[in-house]
């Protein structure tokens, strides 16, 4: 079970180099984040010890009962929908926020992180694809908060999170793709103070390589490494 998490890994790393190199991009240039949301233990422990230590879980929850269960020097993120009653834990417990979605949401997690001495991470999630059950502000309203996001104490904004529709064709991520790059670069182009952006998070399982082609710095990768979620 470990020895498969092992070659999985091998095997994610080695598609995003080749996906990256397609375009001309230099595969450093992609942060591998492993999902870890309900896998065993072991399994996760199999891939930080082959040297994953970048790794993300989606519930405030279930988070805080994994991670003292696993050795190692990780870096946790958030990249599920926050409550803003378990913001506090979430400080405590993460680097880094993909999930921003509210001004609600920014304003807790800086005001948590200003009590704690700390500073987080964050990325605004946006509802590319513009479903109505998913979480993620509307493209409309991704620079009024940004601005917000970017005058708060205790946080510091690094750009988008995007997860598009899901299709068991990764072409049909590509469009997608394409439009979250395209606010992505206006959002850095537009100069912001106290921000300060240089991710842009898309890409999961499915279709990373499409993601790595079309301009992603981090991929989220769950079910790619460890399996699919029992
Ligand atoms: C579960 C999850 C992933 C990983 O999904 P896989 O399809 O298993 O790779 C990535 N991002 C978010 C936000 C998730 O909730």
């Amino acid at each position: 079970m470990t020895e498969s998490v092992k070659n999985n890994l091998q095997s994610v790393r080695n598609r995003i180099a080749a996906a990256a190199r397609r375009v001309g991009r230099s595969p450093d240039e992609v942060t591998l984040v492993g999902i870890s949301k309900v896998q065993p233990i072991e399994k996760v422990q199999a891939a930080v010890d082959a040297g994953l230590m970048q790794l993300g879980e989606n519930r405030v929850q279930e988070a805080a009962g994994k991670i003292p269960h696993i050795a190692g020097d990780v870096h946790w993120r958030l990249v599920g929908h926050l409550q803003r009653n378990k913001a506090k834990k979430a400080v405590e417990l993460f680097e880094m926020i993909e999930s921003i979605d509210s001004e609600r949401i920014a304003q807790e997690v800086s005001r948590r992180c200003v009590n704690l001495g700390k500073n987080m991470d964050i990325l605004i999630e946006v509802n590319v694809g513009a479903e109505d059950a998913k979480a993620g502000v509307a493209p409309s309203q991704l620079t009024g908060l940004a601005r917000l996001c970017a005058s708060l104490q205790g946080i510091t904004l690094k750009g988008i999170m995007v997860i598009p529709p899901f299709d068991p064709d990764p072409e049909k991520s590509r469009p997608y793709f394409r439009e979250a790059r395209r606010m992505f670069e206006e959002l850095r182009d537009a100069k912001i103070d106290g921000a300060d952006i240089c991710h842009l998070s898309m890409g999961m399982s499915n279709d990373f390589e499409v993601a790595v082609e079309e301009g992603a710095t981090i991929v989220r990768v769950g079910t790619a490494i460890f399996g699919p979620r029992v």
